[in-house]
């Protein structure tokens, strides 16, 4: 009996180590959320459009791109699309599987299926495409989980970092 208290005290210490562990593992993981959407947000208030996208491989910032819709006469050039764009054309790849985008707004239809076709591993956004349509921004009103959900590939979305002052840079 005596060694089953052992036991049961060891494992309980194991698992208060753990929980402390995974909590620190999250707080680490979501201040790099963080870290990386600050720079999409600096970039997005040198775009034509208030949007702006980095894409990160390893903890390190591959590219970093902002609207340019206006400048370039060209409607498909989102912060997304152009981030993807200068990656893609310096790596000489199409693919880029195993790197993570970060995007001030929700990537519209457009950048959701781009980054189905670059087989990009991982979308982290800050504002909602419903957060944007409040505030008076135009979109197309399909969410990028459905996008991903009709396509051939599973890539994971993370929503919400640093909403607040992703929605700031429309006020
Ligand atoms: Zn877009």
């Amino acid at each position: 009996m005596k060694g089953l208290f052992i036991i049961g005290q060891i494992s309980k210490i194991k698992l208060s180590w753990l929980l402390t562990f995974y909590k620190l593992l999250s707080v680490i993981v979501m201040s790099s959320h963080e870290y990386f959407m600050r720079v999409a947000l600096e970039e997005a208030k040198k775009g034509n459009a208030s949007y702006g996208a980095v894409i990160v491989k390893d903890g390190e910032i591959v590219a970093a791109a902002h609207n340019t819709v206006g400048q370039d006469h060209d409607p498909s050039a989102h912060a997304e699309i152009n981030a993807i764009r200068i990656l893609t054309s310096k790596l000489k790849n199409h693919s880029l599987e195993g790197y993570q985008i970060y995007t001030t707004g929700e990537p519209c239809p457009m950048c959701a299926a781009a980054c189905v076709w670059a087989g990009i591993s991982e979308i982290i956004y800050g504002a909602s495409i419903q957060d944007l349509v409040e505030v008076k921004q135009s979109q197309i009103h399909i969410s990028c989980q459905e996008v991903i959900a009709q396509s051939f590939r599973n890539i994971r979305v993370t929503t919400g970092i640093l909403r607040k002052e992703c929605m700031e840079l429309f006020q």
